[in-house]
């Protein structure tokens, strides 16, 4: 059989543990075999980004952005137990922060579904997928206790000049609390475009809630920004595509995505999508089936997995044991890549080559063979579940395929 040709490469970013081990059993169980693999190779393994002073995460980065798409392995954001685990010159920054930085992009993540395996909200038989907008607001806030009988003031200088001073809260009563945070135009406009790229990508509307009834400047602007890069940029697209962009009251969102059926992309301001996005996930299941991108505001991407390393499994693969580790999600990182480069490069049978490794995947799992995470979720009728280990699983896929 001869192998699929590529014209680009993809950006190929080798990770750490498990999820490192998984990365090259991928590569050569399920697509060296079909595919004559063009990549611009950075390996983020937390010893090389020690041994460069983590350039090469930066040159990864600027690499995707150079070539559009790129493929992520999960990797280690160290700590300080991880510093004297590797004996580190530094605690080094998360690569995938380095590498949003550089890309300006948002974060999308998405449950990957398969029959037997049902979310905890039954009507969610499509995926939800969840947009943060990973700046400003509470987590880059200052925050401070004041005392009763001060005054607390929302003051705004302009080269040591008082421009404005709107009172906060006169503690005259009682001591208490206050919080400054602040976003930039800059970035929700490029969040605005990111999701808005994604969601013409993924062919689903895009939702976005907030609180301008009561925030009616902060989160009014987020409303207002939407609204005009929408009109201006996206609406026309957006209409040839069949999809639709709305913004309504964050409490209008949450009731409408519960009574939804999926297939959606649920636009989050910061907070939100932190505390949400962990709801989303831990309702269709497993971390292990849950995809990610990074979408820059012009059009590039970033695959991964949404989990990490998988630490515990690495040491006891270290031992000789053998791991039942999901490769799903780092598969779908995979087929997200090359389907993309596929598409930017008009070559229809790398497309094709991703969505039959998805289906066989999937079938694989709906046949019953799946990692040890999924048995105690699976439930179908005349099937008892396999557990097969991290191999054996890519293995069985390779038949499928
Ligand atoms: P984790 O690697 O996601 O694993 C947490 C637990 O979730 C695992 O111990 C395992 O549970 C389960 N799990 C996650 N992915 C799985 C998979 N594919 N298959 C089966 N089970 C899976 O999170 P962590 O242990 O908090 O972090 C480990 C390292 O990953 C840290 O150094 C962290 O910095 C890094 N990290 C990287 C990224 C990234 O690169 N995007 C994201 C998050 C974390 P059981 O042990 O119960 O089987
Ligand atoms: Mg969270």
């Amino acid at each position: 059989m001869s192998r699929i040709k590529m014209k680009t490469p993809v950006v190929e970013m080798d990770g750490d543990e498990m999820t490192r081990i998984l990365w090259k059993w991928i590569k050569e169980i399920l697509i060296l075999p079909r595919v004559d693999l063009k990549t611009d190779y950075y390996d983020l393994g937390l010893c090389e980004r020690d041994r460069t002073d983590d350039d090469v995460t930066v040159r990864a980065a600027e690499a995707a952005l150079k070539y559009g798409v790129a493929v992520k392995c999960a990797t280690i954001t160290p700590n300080a137990q991880r510093v004297e685990e590797y004996k580190l010159k530094k605690m080094w920054k998360s690569p995938n922060g380095t590498i949003r930085r550089i890309m300006d992009g948002t974060v999308f993540r998405a449950p990957i579904l398969a029959k037997g395996i049902t979310p905890y909200v039954p009507g969610w038989v499509k995926p939800i997928a969840i947009a943060r907008h990973a700046y400003g607001d509470i987590y880059n806030s200052v925050e401070c206790r004041v005392n009763e009988g001060e005054k607390a003031y929302l003051v705004v200088e302009k080269d040591g000049a008082e421009i404005s001073r709107t009172l906060i809260h006169d503690f005259a009563d009682g001591e208490g609390i206050i919080q400054g945070m602040h976003n930039l135009d800059k970035s929700i406009s490029a969040f605005a475009r990111s999701c808005f790229n994604y969601a013409l990508d993924a062919g689903v509307p895009a939702w976005l809630g907030a609180k301008d009834t009561i925030s009616k400047t902060y989160d009014h602007r987020f409303k207002d920004i939407f609204n005009e890069i929408y009109e201006r940029e996206y609406k026309q697209k957006f209409e040839k595509a069949g999809i639709y962009f709305m913004y309504t009251l964050i409490d209008d969102v949450v009731a409408r995505v519960m009574r939804s059926d999926g297939g959606l992309l649920w636009i989050c301001k910061n907070y939100d999508g932190d505390v949400m996005s962990d709801m989303v996930a831990t309702a269709y299941g497993s971390l292990g089936m849950m995809s990610s991108v990074l979408v820059s505001p012009d059009g590039k991407y970033e695959y991964e997995a949404a989990h990490g390393t998988v630490t515990r499994h690495y040491y006891k693969y270290l031992n000789g044991e053998k791991t039942s580790t999901n490769s799903v999600a780092t598969i779908w990182a995979w087929t997200g890549a090359l389907c993309k480069r596929g598409e930017l490069d008009g070559i229809p049978e790398l497309c094709d080559f991703a969505k039959k490794l998805e289906r066989a995947t999937i079938s694989t799992i709906e046949a019953g063979f799946m990692t040890g995470d999924l048995i105690p979720l699976f439930k179908r009728e005349n099937i008892t579940p396999v557990k097969l280990d991290s191999e054996e699983f890519l293995l069985k896929i390779a038949e499928k395929l």
